[in-house]
């Protein structure tokens, strides 16, 4: 499998993991310390990903057992999966953001998760079917994160000093509404999570647990909070480094946009489900678990044009939420 390891700057390694989905890998980032190391993300609990973790560990000279901090950018299983394995063979402490922490732990009891997603995609129009086939999707990866009870929450501007360098915890919420990123002010390098790759756009889709928070805006918003940094760098969760961070958020902005006015425009004919927007904006051609990621996706750019008075929501007898264009 593709598992690799590179040095970023002195002491900072960026080691990409194997993963066996679409998405075929992770980056984690591991800070050299003496005879251990900090590292920011771990991987999934996969077969086979302990096995390169170690493997890319053992090219710089360290063992699981040396890991002395755990720092985390969001509670997906790829990123914070195998923490609480690392820090059962190391003591490491895990610190990440207050709000993903708490879910980590709401989702780790009776399938919470998936009971979360099964009403608010019934709610929004996903069929049952998609709904079954998503279910056992989502409880099948429930192995992937290894629950975990954090010792320590990072927050806005928290400073860190790791392999030799400062770091500024940067709160970026949108794909995650606790995702951080890491801020290197000597490297002009930001370690960006999910925030910003350079070829996807981070899905958005709804808090489970928190319907009143705004994935849309808060992800632009946290773009403009990254863009207000000296960033020559970015180093990504996902794909290669990049540079032109101004040209990719201006790319992002104007793909939101787009899409925001392709949900607007697909409430002309009439009150329309999450669901059925989302077939006008991506299509009929997809696998259940990406008919239910464009729901998502159409869901939030829906409460987005709510909020600025371009559309409103009602629910019908079945309990099934539409949202009506409001100049009609
Ligand atoms: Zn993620």
């Amino acid at each position: 499998m593709n598992t690799t390891i590179k040095e970023m700057a002195n002491g900072i390694f960026m080691a990409r993991l194997p993963m066996p989905f679409r998405l075929s890998h992770v980056n984690v980032f591991l800070f050299i310390e003496e005879d251990g190391f900090a590292m920011i993300d771990t991987g999934p609990n996969l077969p086979g990903v302990m096995d390169a973790l170690e493997d890319v560990l053992a090219r710089i000279g360290r063992k699981v057992e040396k890991c002395r901090r755990i720092f985390i950018t969001h509670f997906h299983m790829d990123h914070c999966g195998l923490a609480a394995i690392v820090r059962e063979r190391s003591g490491a402490p895990i610190s990440l953001s207050e709000i993903d922490a708490q879910k980590i732990r709401a989702f780790s009891i009776d399938h919470d998760r998936v009971r979360r997603m099964e009403a608010f995609a019934l709610e929004n129009g996903l069929d049952r079917d998609t709904i079954k086939e998503v279910s056992d999707i989502f409880l099948s990866f429930e192995k992937a994160t290894v629950p975990f009870i954090a010792d320590g929450y990072l927050s806005d501007q928290y400073h860190l000093f790791a392999g030799g360098h400062d770091l500024t915890v940067i709160s970026t919420p949108g794909h995650s509404r606790g995702h951080l990123s890491f801020y290197l002010p000597t490297e002009r390098a930001l370690i960006a999570g999910d925030h910003l790759l350079q070829h996807i756009t981070p899905n958005l889709s709804p808090d489970l647990i928190d319907p009143a928070f705004h994935p849309l805006e808060s992800y632009l918003e946290s773009l403009t909070r990254i863009e207000k940094l000296e960033i020559g760098a970015i180093w990504p969760s996902h794909g290669r480094p990049f540079t032109n961070m101004a040209g990719r958020i201006a790319d992002i902005r104007k793909h939101h946009a787009e899409r925001s006015l392709l949900a607007l425009q697909a409430l002309e004919e009439g009150a329309r489900t999450a669901r059925q927007v989302s077939q006008s904006i991506f299509g009929r051609d997809l696998s259940a678990f990406d008919r239910m990621l464009a729901m998502n996706e159409s869901y939030v750019h829906l409460i987005a044009l709510e909020k600025r008075g371009l559309c409103g929501r009602k629910k019908n007898s079945a309990g099934v939420c539409l949202f009506e264009h409001s100049a009609r």
